[in-house]
């Protein structure tokens, strides 16, 4: 291995580094969409609200409101109303009363608590708060606008809208947000041994999974994926393919990246004028992994920042391209690893990092001495009925990184560090979920 490669670290940065300036740099086009098909979306406009949240003084119990000085004095308080949630708000409540409340009904005016339900003693038409208990104000009450004011920003450009921000978004009002337009990645199988899914490989050829693997995955990263004809591994079918590939807004080859002798994406992309950021990195599987960018042909939906906007970005403008290493799970993992940040800022995200949560070791895990190589193996990772309790991981038996029977035995990456000689049982361990 030359020495000088990058390690898994120093790979990212520089991949960190290139999708900051990207977010700095650009800015997506925008468009306007119906809320219930914005789950996975970028924001790309602030949300305010349209009112004070809660609008109204709200009750957050079943029970009666009155005022919490009353209560405290553990007298009788005579019931002289009732509100639940949708009715207008009521009242005013004259001293030494009780007002009967169910959840989400505004308050009436005079209240300053409500008293639970459970925690009374109703006589008649009387309650009286229990013995043992004392209200203060604002007991079980959402004061109007405690969530936020007419007018606040609740969501900026850049947030991924999950369910949560929809529930927000529908609570202001918005039948339509306007988010950024999807990135087109454009996807380029390479290799004179591919031969289409629908067909049958002849002695000496394989189907093309690495199409449909990318395609999966880009789109679950939120963009679009433009699957390109294979190119056979000739320097012409490259050359190509590579100016078809330079109209989209990102590039991921699979395969060609080896040292073979028919390895040839690397000189092809140099032809071109490309530029490379990494030529391998330190990891395992996915060493051979080529990072750069090339210039883009024709109209750029993105606005350079630093210019007025509804002007295009400059001429000089260039698409990010990753080589990944053609075997399958090398593909996976570099994508994961590396692409998929970049993708995320190129779709207007501010959240790029790769996922990496905690999980506990469930067998001993050896690896095979290679210094200075972080590796990411094939693992499942279970999850357990208790929530006191990491999920468990193990690693998936494999036949090296073009098993893709192992492979979808797993859901994630398991993270041996470089200087990790030995995993034990039990111990705690980083993964990648996929
Ligand atoms: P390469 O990176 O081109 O040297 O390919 C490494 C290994 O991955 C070889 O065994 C290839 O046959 C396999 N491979 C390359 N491209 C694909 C693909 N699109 N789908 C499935 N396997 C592939
Ligand atoms: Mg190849």
């Amino acid at each position: 291995m030359p020495p000088d490669l990058p390690s898994y670290e120093q790979a990212f940065r520089i991949v960190a580094e290139y999708a900051a300036g990207l977010s700095q740099r650009l800015k997506p086009q925008i468009e306007s969409i119906e809320l219930g098909s914005a789950a996975g979306r970028i924001l790309a406009s602030t949300l305010r609200a349209d009112d004070d949240q809660p609008p109204f003084p709200r009750s957050t119990r079943d029970g009666y409101a009155c005022r919490a000085a009353d209560a405290s004095a553990h007298i009788a308080l005579p019931i002289v109303g009732s509100t639940h949630a949708g009715q207008p708000p009521a009242g005013p409540l004259s001293e030494n009363s009780a007002w009967e409340i169910m959840t989400g009904a505004p308050i009436p005016a005079g209240a300053d608590c409500v008293v639970m339900l459970e925690h009374v003693d109703k006589s008649g038409n009387t309650i009286r708060l229990a013995a043992s208990r004392t209200m203060a104000p604002g007991d079980n009450i959402v004061a109007k606008g405690a969530q936020s004011h007419r007018g606040d920003r609740l969501l900026t450009p850049g947030v991924l809208i999950d369910p949560a921000q929809i529930a927000l978004a529908a609570s202001c009002g918005y039948s339509m947000v306007e988010v950024f337009r999807r990135p087109r990645v454009a996807i380029l199988t390479t290799g004179d041994e591919l031969v289409p899914i629908d067909a049958t490989p002849e002695p000496g050829k394989i189907r093309n999974s690495n199409a449909s693997m990318l395609a999966a995955l880009v789109a679950q990263f939120g963009a679009d994926p433009l699957v390109l004809p294979t190119a056979a591994d000739t320097a012409e079918a490259l050359d190509a393919a590579l100016a078809q590939a330079q109209r989209s807004d990102m590039l991921l080859i699979s395969g060609g990246v080896s040292a073979g002798k028919y390895d040839l994406v690397e000189p092809a992309l140099a032809r071109l004028g490309a530029q490379f950021h990494f030529t391998g990195v330190k990891i395992q599987p996915g060493k051979p992994l080529v990072f750069g960018e090339m210039k883009r042909a024709g109209f750029s939906p993105y606005t350079n920042r630093s210019q007025t906007e509804g002007t295009s970005a400059p001429e000089e403008d260039s698409i990010p391209l990753f080589g990944l290493p053609g075997n399958p799970i090398s593909s996976a993992a570099t994508f994961l690893l590396f692409a998929a940040p970049v993708l995320a800022a190129l779709a207007g995200s501010r959240d790029i990092y790769p996922r990496f949560v905690l999980a506990q070791l469930a067998r001993d895990t050896d690896r095979k001495a290679r210094p200075g190589l972080t590796r990411f193996l094939p693992a499942l990772c279970t999850f357990n009925p208790s929530v006191n309790a990491l999920p468990q991981v193990a690693s998936v038996p494999w036949h090296g990184s073009g098993d893709l029977t192992a492979f979808a035995q797993s859901n994630c990456f398991l993270v041996i560090p470089e200087d990790a000689a030995h995993l034990e049982a039990g111990s705690t361990v980083r993964i990648l979920l996929h």
